[in-house]
């Protein structure tokens, strides 16, 4: 028997098309996938709910404070506060946002490691008193900008195999946390915890490892020199599905409960998770419009209505979208530009698609976090519409 050869082309496509089918099962979604206006982003809330609960479900443990940055829109906020959720934010204006909904301030930590004095006061006048430190002139400012609160210590771990890795710019070893969490009592402050990050769209179980390891070795640590942490927060990372399946959360969470076992016998006070494109990545459906053909050489390639400064930042770091389109015929492979006069605003290459005809609707699978929250109306083109439905 001859063995087909496996066309690198259209298992890219096929993998697009069944997401979008899976998508297209949502009921309420289905009438507003030709809007008039693009880009516009789908978002569905029933899945955000869904997804939280999911999250929930699998991490029994731990305290969720979904991290605002993701997707701050208001629907989303909403459903969230209504489920529950605590929100992790780092910024005056996503607390204001947070705290419009009702959300109480003990529901809220701010797990950005080096903030503006002005926030800290904000926050800390509105009721928040938890704040992530990982350095001596930090501790300084939340003392005294943010008397008595509690703070817990940025670790450093690595961020191999995360798409978008994070860990070089916070985060410091376990000697200098516990340096950092003593100045902090010092000072005034309660030492309440850790947290790490093992960087965004985490597919890599060894980041789990060893950020629960060194937690543990920092958590002895802390208790030798007569520190009482209360907290272990394990940050964001959790992968939704994207040009590839990523790792499940039941399977994430099956083994993080192993870590926990291993390493931290008698467990913290508390556990504490900060999902954000977890929650929101693959709930989110970016309908663009094709714009322009053109063959450069070689090259086919395809403008759309959206680009790196509307929209997809994230293709710049390496974030791979998934693509679809609603035609058929013979896929080719195509580089997508974006809407903008920039070269820099290149959005993906070596995209398998049929040949589609100018103003086609093109959609943009996993751009549900960190894609509105970026956009800016460089060159004059509009940011995308945001409907929750
Ligand atoms: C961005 C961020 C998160 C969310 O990360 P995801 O990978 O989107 O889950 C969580 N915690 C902190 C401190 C962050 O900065």
């Amino acid at each position: 028997m001859v063995k087909e050869a496996i066309n690198p082309l259209s298992l890219q496509y096929e993998f697009a098309k069944r997401y979008f089918q899976e998508f297209l099962s949502r009921d309420a979604l289905t009438p507003h996938l030709r809007p008039s206006k693009t880009p516009t982003l789908l978002m569905d809330l029933q899945g955000i709910k869904s997804r939280y609960l999911e999250v929930k479900y699998h991490f029994p443990q731990f305290k969720v404070y979904y991290a605002v940055k993701a997707n701050d829109h208001p629907e989303v906020l909403r459903v969230l506060a209504e489920l529950g959720s605590g929100f992790e934010v780092a910024s005056t204006e996503e607390l204001r946002r947070v705290l419009s909904l009702g959300v109480k301030p003990e529901r809220v930590i701010s797990s950005n490691p080096v903030k503006p004095p002005e926030f800290v006061e904000y926050a800390y006048r509105q009721g928040v008193n938890r704040f992530v430190v990982d350095s001596f002139a930090e501790v300084e400012k939340v003392s005294k900008v943010a008397p008595r609160s509690r703070v817990y210590v940025r670790l450093v771990v690595p961020n191999e195999g995360s798409d978008w890795p994070l860990s070089k710019k916070f985060g410091v070893d376990v000697d200098t946390a516990l340096e950092v969490l003593l100045l902090a009592q010092d000072k005034g402050l309660v030492p309440y915890g850790l947290t790490f990050h093992v960087g965004s769209q985490c597919n890599n179980f060894r980041n789990w490892l060893i950020g629960i390891k060194k937690a543990s070795e920092l958590w002895q640590k802390a208790k030798a020199r007569g520190l009482k942490l209360q907290v272990l927060n394990r940050g964001g990372g959790l992968p939704v599905k994207d040009t590839y399946e990523a790792l499940r959360i039941e399977d994430i969470a099956y083994y993080v409960k192993g870590l926990l076992q291993k390493f931290m016998p008698s467990l913290p006070h508390e556990l504490q998770m900060e999902p954000g494109r977890g929650i929101v990545g693959d709930q989110g459906l970016l309908v663009s419009r094709v714009i322009g053909k053109a063959k450069r050489g070689e090259e086919n390639w395809l403008y759309v209505d959206t680009g790196v400064f509307n929209g997809l930042a994230e293709a710049l770091g390496g974030i791979r979208y998934p693509f679809y389109l609603e035609r058929e015929g013979e896929l080719k492979e195509w580089t997508i530009g974006g809407v903008s006069c920039d070269s820099m605003d290149v959005v993906a290459r070596k995209v398998a698609l049929p040949e589609p005809e100018v103003g086609d609707y093109l959609y943009i699978l996993s751009a549900g976090a960190y894609t509105t929250v970026y956009a800016a109306s460089f060159n004059g083109f509009p940011q995308p519409e945001v409907l929750c439905v």
